[in-house]
């Protein structure tokens, strides 16, 4: 069974993340902002961690590449959940060492298969990289 991190200040984005990750049996472990989710991420060794990029203390990018310095924890599926999905953007978020990101707001009947496509890609990489 997966378990995932949410990262999300705003609490009425982070119930629909709830609400849809829940009903498909997924283990979920939350936090509220950037020190949190580190703390989180150590403690709880999520397989995949969902980042919201705008959160208190520490942002989502930073705390981003800070997981991926953790070796225990650098090979984790790390999906940025942001509004600015421009192409600037874009590049910055897998730069920071995110494996994909989903545009707000958040859709809840694509949400799932955004993330499965998401880490689907991700294999395919990593089998292309031998
Ligand atoms: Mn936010």
């Amino acid at each position: 069974m997966n378990k995932i991190l949410i990262v999300e200040d705003n609490e009425m984005n982070l119930k629909l993340i709830r609400t849809v990750l829940k009903a498909k049996g997924f283990l979920l472990a939350e936090a509220r902002d950037g020190e949190e989710a580190l703390k989180m991420a150590v403690a709880e060794r999520p397989d995949i961690i969902l980042i919201d990029i705008q959160i208190p203390k520490i942002d989502g990018l930073e705390v981003t590449r800070r997981i991926r310095a953790i070796d225990d924890l650098k090979d984790r599926q790390i999906i940025a959940i942001t509004a600015h999905a421009m192409e600037g953007d874009r590049n910055k978020i897998l730069e920071a060492g995110c494996d994909g990101y989903i545009a707000k707001p958040i859709n809840t009947r694509t949400f799932i298969d955004e993330i499965e496509a998401i880490l689907k890609q991700k294999d395919e990489r990593l089998k292309d990289e031998g």
